[in-house]
């Protein structure tokens, strides 16, 4: 019988691109276990403690930084965010799949990170709009913010995009099927790499 390791593929992308959709879809549908992040932002609406993140207060994330307890951490739009070792580690050893939902920021420190597990499961990817147009128009919502906001949220995504030839893998967004279709892809076509085989 052979078994392999797991896979952790990290997303980055701007708002808008609709990396945050792939995700969960790919959690929802059991194809990989979504990382569940700590932050110090207040939650939204709707979004639960546990599930959508481990909402914690600045003292908090503090103490587990210190602890070493973060396998990567950033600051993003004021608040503080960081991937828990305990989110990632255990599964890849199991042979579960991981996503994570990072900047990028958080990116560039797990491609940095020198634990061997993590280079070895390692798949990074980032999601964006194909075009400019397209951002802006994904940016611009429902009409109803300020034409300032808009430019800060382009200007803020334009930024984000910058460091996309940093990736291994680029998505350029389409359809939210096309999108999904070719985000499996790519988790499927890793899982056959010889070198997470494990034979036993
Ligand atoms: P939001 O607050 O809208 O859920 O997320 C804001 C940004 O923080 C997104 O780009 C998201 O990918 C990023 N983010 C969420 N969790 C983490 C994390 O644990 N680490 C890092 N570095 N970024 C994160």
């Amino acid at each position: 019988m052979s078994l392999r390791t797991g896979i952790l593929l990290v997303v980055s992308g701007p708002s808008g691109s609709g990396k945050t959709t792939l995700c969960k879809r790919l959690s929802h549908s059991g194809e990989a276990r979504h990382s569940i992040s700590c932050t110090t932002r207040a939650p939204r609406p709707g979004e639960i403690h546990g599930e959508h993140y481990h909402f914690v207060t600045l003292e908090e994330f503090e103490e587990k930084l210190a602890a070493g307890e973060f396998l990567e951490h950033a600051l993003v739009h004021g608040n503080r965010y960081g991937t828990l070792r305990s989110e990632v580690l255990g599964y890849l050893e199991a042979g579960a799949d991981v996503v994570m939902d990072i900047d990028v920021q958080g990116a560039a420190q797990v491609r940095a990170s020198d634990d061997v597990a993590i280079q070895r499961a390692l798949v990074d990817l980032f999601v964006m709009p194909e075009s400019e147009n397209e951002l802006r128009s994904r940016l611009v919502g429902r009409g109803t913010d300020s034409e300032e906001v808009i430019a800060l949220r382009m200007e803020n995504a334009l930024g984000e995009i910058s460091h996309w030839p940093q990736y291994t893998y680029r998505l350029l967004s389409r359809t939210p099927e096309e999108d999904y279709t070719r985000f499996l892809s790519l988790l499927v076509a890793e899982r056959l790499r010889i070198s997470r085989t494990l034979v036993g």
